[in-house]
């Protein structure tokens, strides 16, 4: 039996055409919501992710500004151009794109942000608002995974919820969005003891490792709701027909392009033992893009005061 797939992509769908109206009443009534894209160096998957997030932009008539300094950039300077943007008063919301090169003090930079043109909700003040569950931008991995289980009807309240991974972006957020919807969080980390016992007693189950298919059928129990956040680039031959031997598709566009993407997730355990699953790609990504949207929307319908 297979599970149901959670199919991020009509989710993104569904959000980006709610944006659609309140995009144009902005627009006609006074201008387009902006948002300004920081990419420092060149980060061939931050590339990619820009260039997704500035042709979903386009597409909706979100005006999108970009600094694209080179990665010598000083801490000084690039907090220089974040001050630009916040001085900006065309400017709605502003994302720095991460990671930063490791000289660049990237606490100071997120700092930097105006927090109320937060679009990717990290600046402390919206991460605090995050947590006593007060209105803010929030991020937007895990407010996304929210709406989506809302959009699908899966409950959250008192289900027993397990976030595997800490990180700032995805997992802690994460964790305090579920607690939020009443489901009793357990967050799972390198040093948690036994990892397979702890996803087994989840009901609603995360995985942010960034660990190729590192959770497998024993960390799994019947009727689990997976969302697997973790895109893995794999390369090996011996692992794609290990991990794909049940998807010839995907072994031949492995065949075709050398590569393919995996989460955290074993995909076939996944689809065997789960009521529910976000596939990787097609899952988690799609939200992501679709909640950026939706901060820059609110953030501009603040600023413009509708
Ligand atoms: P980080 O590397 O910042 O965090 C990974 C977390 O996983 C850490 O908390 C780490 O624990 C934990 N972890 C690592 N190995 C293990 C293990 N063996 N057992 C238990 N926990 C472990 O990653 P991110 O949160 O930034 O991203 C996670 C994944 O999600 C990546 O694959 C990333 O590409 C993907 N991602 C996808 C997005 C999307 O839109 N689809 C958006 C953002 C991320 P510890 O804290 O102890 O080190």
């Amino acid at each position: 039996m297979s599970g149901v797939v959670l199919d991020g992509r009509k989710i993104n769908r569904e959000i980006l055409d709610e944006l659609r109206p309140r995009i144009e009443a902005l627009r006609s009534r006074q201008r387009p919501p902006t948002l300004a894209v920081v990419l420092v160096g060149e980060n061939p998957a931050s590339e990619i992710y820009v260039r997704n997030k500035v042709k979903t932009c386009r597409e909706l008539g979100i005006r999108s500004l970009d600094a694209t300094p080179p990665a010598r950039v000083t801490t000084e300077e690039l907090w220089r151009i974040v001050q630009s943007f916040n001085d900006d008063p065309q400017v709605d919301g502003i994302l720095v794109q991460s990671p930063l090169p490791a000289h660049i003090d990237s606490q100071q930079i997120l700092t930097a942000v105006d927090p109320l043109k937060d679009a990717d909700g990290f600046h402390p003040f919206n991460v605090g608002c995050l947590v006593a569950n007060r209105p803010a931008p929030r991020a937007c991995t895990p407010a996304g995974i929210v709406e989506m289980l809302k959009r699908y009807r899966i409950p959250m309240a008192g289900k027993r919820a397990v976030v595997v991974g800490r990180s700032d972006i995805v997992g802690k957020p994460m964790a305090l969005m579920l607690l939020h919807e009443n489901a009793t969080v357990t967050v799972c980390h390198s040093r948690t003891q036994d990892l397979a016992a702890e996803c087994r007693r989840a009901e609603i189950l995360v995985a942010a490792m960034g660990k190729p298919a590192a959770i497998t059928s024993e960390h799994l129990s019947p009727g689990v709701v997976i969302v697997d956040v973790g895109m893995n680039r794999l390369t090996d031959e011996a692992d794609v027909e290990r991990l794909f031997a049940h998807d010839p598709a995907r072994l031949a566009s492995f065949r075709k392009n050398g590569t393919t993407l995996i989460g955290d997730v074993d995909p076939s355990a996944m689809r065997e033992i789960a009521s529910a699953y976000t596939p990787v790609p097609g899952g988690v990504g799609p939200l992501t893009i679709a909640m950026l949207m939706a901060n820059t929307v609110r953030l501009a319908e603040q600023h413009l005061g509708s």
